[in-house]
């Protein structure tokens, strides 16, 4: 148990381990707040090494915060396209439209300031405050948790609330005062390279083996627990790629809910037969000449699974853009407009 635990023992070793396998990335040279902010939603969606190219193409178009609030909607959906959840680089950029007007587009060197930021939680605001100010406050992710709860053997839920809030009071009183940054990034080092999330966690390289209660007690399979999430819902969807010679048709998406202003190719619920396909086709206006089935796909969002079917329908004249429907160069189609990754796998029928 956490409360159980000689906690103070983790930090020496920690730190003296972190200084000697640190890995190079990029965000760490020179991590000013707004870098570290970047790359900490960034990695809330995918792996370091994924998240590289995107941070090093986000920080080139937008520099700083205030580049961050005036961009145009397109381009900022575009720069984060493949990302995913696209809700967060909205609020990154509301939360820099905040820093704009109260604080002079510099982030605030406060924890309880930055936590009123849109989208910045308490991990974030504990990661800006931490590894940019060297304030000591702890920043604790799902990295964190399994470190803290396998050192400890502590077979708490690590999906609630109030075990997070325990982690964090727990690493309040033991984080040194000097050395915040550190001390975080090393937590979460520990986890991404060593202690890590699935199959056996690397013991012989980790800096607490001689204390470490799961290793002394073989518990790495059962530590940390974790309550299993809702099954996803799944969605089934008709996607088409409707084009008349070098132009196809793109649609924008609603402005609220999932991928909120994105552009998207034509779909419609359901997995609709080649004739069904046809009148779908003629429903919306269009004169279908031709019709190719494609191969189905699969995109997983974190709640939602679209199972799609896909055609490619040959239309004759592409004249008069109704409702969303937007008529557009093949050529200027994946470049100008962000169209989300799940259609990924029919975005070799556009060019
Ligand atoms: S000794 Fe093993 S189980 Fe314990 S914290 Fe280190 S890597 Fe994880």
């Amino acid at each position: 148990m956490i409360e159980n635990f000689p906690l103070e023992k983790i930090v020496e070793p920690l730190l003296q381990w972190f200084q000697g396998n640190a890995r190079t990335l990029p965000w760490r040279e020179a991590p000013t707040p707004y870098r570290v902010w970047v790359s900490e939603i960034m990695l809330q969606q995918t792996r370091v090494e994924a998240v590289k190219p995107y941070f090093e193409r986000f920080l080139l178009a937008l520099p700083d915060v205030g580049a961050l609030a005036q961009c145009q909607e397109e381009k900022l959906l575009k720069l984060w396209e493949g990302l995913g959840y696209y809700n967060r680089v909205r609020n990154m950029q509301a939360a820099a439209q905040q820093v704009m007007e109260k604080y002079e587009g510099k982030l605030p060197a406060d924890y309880e300031q930055l936590l009123k930021l849109k989208g910045i939680g308490h991990y974030t605001a504990g990661a800006i405050a931490s590894i940019a100010y060297g304030i000591p406050v702890p920043a604790v992710d799902g990295n964190v948790l399994r470190v803290i709860t396998r050192v400890s053997a502590d077979r708490s839920d690590i999906m609630k609330q109030s075990f997070r809030t325990k982690t964090e009071q727990a690493l309040q009183k033991i984080i040194p005062k000097n050395h915040a940054s550190a001390f975080n990034q090393s937590l979460m080092e520990l986890g991404a390279t060593v202690c890590l999330p699935n199959g056996a966690p690397l013991c012989e390289k980790c800096p607490w083996q001689e204390f470490c209660e799961t290793k002394k007690q073989n518990l790495w399979a059962e530590i940390p627990v974790k309550t299993k999430a809702k099954p996803r819902k799944i969605e089934e969807k008709t996607v088409f790629i409707i084009r008349d010679g070098e132009k196809i048709v793109l649609r924008k998406r609603p402005a609220k809910g999932l991928l909120a202003g994105m552009y998207e190719l034509p779909n419609t619920s359901g997995h609709l037969s080649e004739k069904e396909a046809v009148i779908w086709a003629k429903e919306q206006n269009l004169s279908p000449i031709r019709i190719q089935k494609l191969e189905p796909a699969k995109h997983i969002f974190s709640h939602v699974e679209w199972h799609m079917t896909g055609y490619v329908v040959r239309v004759d004249e592409l004249s008069e853009e109704k409702g969303n429907m937007l008529f557009v160069e093949t050529a200027e189609s994946q470049e100008r407009y962000p169209i989300p990754a799940a259609f990924g796998a029919y975005m070799k029928y556009l060019v």
